[in-house]
């Protein structure tokens, strides 16, 4: 007899829910969690972000609403009171996991495990089998190695740091330091930029990266595009950031935003048996086993697209399957994404240059205007959106959208998206107005064709 029918390593948006529902469908079930309930997303990710990002916006609002007939002084920024109100909004939200956990019957530990054996877990000392482990532990920030790094900080630290900056230097052109450039800078902190790709955001579509480019440079953050850093200097708590392009930035924070690498250090994984790839993360098959048949791996830990409502719908999926009798996978197309820049990014589907690489090719609907808010407010604010649709099927193949509301809109595009709406059905939808949204189902003209013949974009 073992303890548990599953163990699940890791109290994060994957663990957790795999945890919750597999207790639901009346498995016995433990989990461990060694620092936060919530795992990334709630402490040190998605939700103190988005407090942040809201943050920041309002000293814009405050500013445009001027032209509506408001006079509201901004005054300055109490960065000590967002802190608090974060945190204690946090530890609700920390509340609610245990309480979700323990009302579905799971019993709670809160500390490190390790593998023993491929069925025997250490978990803070204490001895424990499984018939199945789950390991969902997910992942941490990785910096970059340069002389004087060790002076530099990660977005963990962010979210405890006492004061805020006056200046700042983001390293990394990725989610991470484009949000979090657009957040400093929207607090009024002088905000460098500095990435090693000629834009923003690799990867995303080329429109959004080079529109996100040019606001970010309207809304005052000093871009560094194809530009590393070399070395951090410290000198009277000042640090000097040395670039690729022989600059100095003199700034009070050098933040690390490099990307994050998978947490498999420390447990004890070939002691189970259980294979890592190159960048130290779990392997795993569609069913999400790893090379040992009763281990699974979800979420960040396995680096495969590290967003949490992919680690949700794995864990949720991994429960059916294992206890629900529900066995079911989860696809990673066409998984909508957003990037809480400011103004944000939303996209699902392929970009124009994965499109124009496909044999069929496909037609290009492209618009950018300026948006209601701003012909009053007076900002220079642009807002682009575009449809990718397969020019052989009329199927909307991709959507893209840099511009205010653009993830909440993105949303209800995705639904449309999977179940294979065409430009047709885009085009008989009526519009809401007057909205941006609209847009999306009144593009008319066609703006460009690309496809194998038209070379890349
Ligand atoms: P995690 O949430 O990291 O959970 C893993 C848990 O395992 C952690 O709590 C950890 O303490 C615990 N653990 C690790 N090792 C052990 C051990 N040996 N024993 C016990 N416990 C252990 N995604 C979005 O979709 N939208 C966003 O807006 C967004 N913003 C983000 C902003 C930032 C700054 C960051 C860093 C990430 C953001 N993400 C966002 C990504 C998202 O947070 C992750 O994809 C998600 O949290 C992954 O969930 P997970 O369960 O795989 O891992
Ligand atoms: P990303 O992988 O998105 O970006 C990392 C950035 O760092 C890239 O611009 C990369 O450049 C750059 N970089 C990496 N190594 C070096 C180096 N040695 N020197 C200079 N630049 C370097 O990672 P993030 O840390 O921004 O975020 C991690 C993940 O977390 C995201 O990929 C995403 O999955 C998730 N996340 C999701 C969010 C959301 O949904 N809104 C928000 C935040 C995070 P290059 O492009 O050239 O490789």
């Amino acid at each position: 007899m073992m303890d548990f029918d599953l163990f699940v390593i890791g109290g994060g948006s994957a663990g957790v829910r795999c945890a919750r529902i597999a207790a639901g469908h009346g498995a016995k079930v433990g989990i461990a969690e060694s620092r936060f309930w919530g795992g990334t997303c709630v402490n040190v990710g998605c939700v103190p972000k988005k407090f942040m990002v809201m943050a920041a916006e309002y000293g814009a609002m405050a500013e445009d609403a001027r032209g509506f007939g408001w006079d509201i002084a901004k005054t300055g920024y109490d960065w000590t009171r967002l802190i608090a109100a974060k945190d204690k909004e946090i530890s609700r939200l920390n509340g609610i996991y245990i309480r979700l956990l323990e009302q579905a019957g799971a019993k709670i530990f809160e500390a490190r495990a390790s593998f023993i054996d491929a069925h025997t877990l250490d978990v803070g000392g204490e001895r424990i089998t499984a018939e199945k482990i789950v390991i969902a532990t997910g992942g941490h920030p990785t910096g970059i190695n340069i002389p004087g790094a060790e002076h530099a900080i990660i977005s963990d630290d962010i979210f405890v740091m006492k004061d805020l900056p006056k200046r700042v230097a983001v390293v990394g052109g990725g989610y991470i330091a484009v949000e979090f450039a657009g957040v400093f800078a929207g607090l009024g902190v002088e905000t460098h930029l500095v990435y090693r790709q000629p834009l923003p955001l690799r990867g995303f579509d080329e429109d959004l990266r080079l529109c996100l480019a040019n606001e970010l440079a309207a809304n005052n953050v000093i871009l560094h595009p194809d530009c590393v850093p070399k070395s951090i200097a410290l000198e009277n708590g000042q640090k000097s950031l040395a670039l690729s392009d022989l600059s100095v930035l003199d700034v009070d924070v050098v933040f690390f935003a490099t990307g994050r690498a998978a947490n498999t250090k420390g447990l004890s994984l070939a002691a189970a048996g259980v294979e890592t790839g190159v960048a130290d993360e779990v392997k795993i098959n569609a069913d999400f086993t790893t090379s040992v048949p009763h281990i699974y791996a979800l979420g960040d830990v396995t680096d495969r697209l590290n967003l949490t409502p992919v680690a949700t719908a794995e864990g949720h999926a991994l429960a059916d399957t294992l206890f629900g009798n529900r066995a079911r996978g989860v696809s990673l197309e066409n998984v909508p994404t957003a990037v809480f820049s400011i103004p944000p990014i939303a996209t699902v589907g392929i970009t124009e240059a994965e499109a124009a690489r496909r044999p069929d090719g496909a037609k290009i609907f492209l618009t950018r205007f300026t948006p209601m808010r701003h012909a009053i407010s007076g900002r220079k604010r642009q807002t682009v959106m575009k449809l990718i649709v397969d020019a052989k099927t009329d199927k909307v193949i991709g959507a893209h959208m840099l511009g205010e509301d653009a993830p909440e809109i993105m949303q209800g595009l995705a639904v449309a998206i999977i179940t294979g709406a065409t430009k047709a059905d885009f085009d008989r939808t009526i519009g809401i107005h007057p909205t941006a949204a609209e847009e999306f189902v009144t593009l008319r003209t066609q703006t460009r064709v690309v496809g194998p013949e038209t070379g890349p974009v």
